[in-house]
């Protein structure tokens, strides 16, 4: 039986990898560290190493699992933009999951909405508290409100579905837009300048880092609500903290935040939080923040745990990768895996 190492382990990952690894011949030793160079070492001897999204996969990790032994970084998530494909290219495959269930995340955006919107995370602490005033929670109607899609892959496909049930207004912008899909592409600027929502849902990459900042702020519609389930770095949270402070950001919903990494996933409740920009956001009424939670549901989970060990089933039976990814995926440099190969 192949043996496999997994980092950043939580109860919640265990159940479903421990359903299935006996259907791939596969068994895991769990680690919980985050993987980093300074945790990369215990990796020694195992060929595949499970990954995840809060993981520093840098040259320098790379590196250290390279030299004992790692051919194979499953990521056992969508994202990878804490890989450095470059360092990896020719020593360490990576695969991913490319899709395990865009209606976990973009339910959740439309959740963190629906809850931000209506107040709900505070009519729920008031009437625990027998506090049954209504002064505070008004709302507005979704119906009839202009909603911009920045992102229209899996899940912002999914989301904008939810929103047309909702009777919104919605607008897009993608630089690849799906013909004949119906969708109303916007420039990015018109986006920005016509939404009363807008929610993210395209991959952090240099292009899109900070996307939402002080310049784009400034172009938008005065008490805009902001929902971000993609990544943190897609959002300059000091522009978002004084764009909420001057009350010109209506509304925040992130399940992401640029700084995660040390915190999300982990009970803080103890410790004295030392980034000021996190805990004065997460200090304001019209903000919700959920921990990296949107992926967190029971069919995602068992798909990402399906998908992620038949890509280590694949590596060791010296098959096709069909999930991999490296540095020059979709740049049609000499791509090997359009030819079924693997990528290097
Ligand atoms: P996807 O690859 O199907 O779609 C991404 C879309 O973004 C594509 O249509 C692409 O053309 C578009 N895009 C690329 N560059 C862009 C740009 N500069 N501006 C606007 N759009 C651009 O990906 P997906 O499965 O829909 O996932 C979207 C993102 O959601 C992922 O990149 C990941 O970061 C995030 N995600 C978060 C969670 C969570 O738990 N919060 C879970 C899964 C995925």
């Amino acid at each position: 039986m192949k043996k496999i190492c997994f980092f950043d382990t939580k109860p919640y990952d265990r159940i479903y990898f421990d359903l299935m690894k006996e259907k791939y011949g596969i068994d895991i030793e769990y680690f919980e560290p985050k993987l980093n160079p300074r945790t990369a070492f215990m990796a020694k001897g195992f060929e595949v190493v499970v990954a995840f999204v809060n993981d520093t996969i840098n040259k320098e990790t790379i590196d250290i699992l390279y030299q004992n032994g790692t051919r194979l970084i499953a990521m056992r998530c969508a994202g990878y933009n804490n890989v450095d494909f470059k360092a990896a290219y020719g020593k360490i495959h990576v695969v991913r999951v490319p899709e395990y269930s865009p209606y976990a995340v973009a339910e959740h955006a439309m959740a963190l909405l629906l809850a931000l919107n209506r107040k709900i995370h505070k009519a729920y602490i008031r009437t625990r508290d027998f506090n049954f005033s209504l002064n505070g929670l008004i709302g507005f109607d979704l119906h009839g409100k202009t909603v911009g899609v920045i992102g229209t892959g899996k899940i912002g496909r999914v989301f904008i579905d939810i929103c047309n049930g909702f009777g919104m207004n919605v607008i897009a912008y993608d630089p690849y837009p799906i013909k004949d899909s119906g969708i109303h592409y916007v420039s990015l600027n018109e986006l920005f300048k016509e939404s009363d929502i807008i929610s993210l849902h395209c991959p952090l990459t240099k292009d899109t880092f900070h996307m939402i900042n002080a310049e784009s702020i400034k172009m938008m519609k005065k008490g805009v609500y902001i929902v971000n389930t993609s990544r943190g770095a897609l959002i300059d949270s000091e522009a978002l903290l004084e764009a909420l402070k001057a009350e010109k950001i209506g509304g925040a919903c992130l399940d992401v935040y640029e700084e995660e990494t040390e915190l999300f996933y982990e009970d803080m409740s103890y410790v004295v939080i030392k980034d000021d920009v996190l805990a004065r956001i997460i200090s304001m009424p019209n903000v919700i923040v959920t921990s990296h939670q949107a992926f967190l549901t029971k069919e995602a989970l068992h798909n990402i745990a399906e998908i992620t060990l038949s890509n280590c089933s694949d590596f060791f039976n010296n098959k096709p990768l069909v999930n991999e990814v490296c540095y020059k995926c979709g740049k049609g440099e000499n791509c090997l895996r359009s030819e079924g190969k693997r990528c290097f």
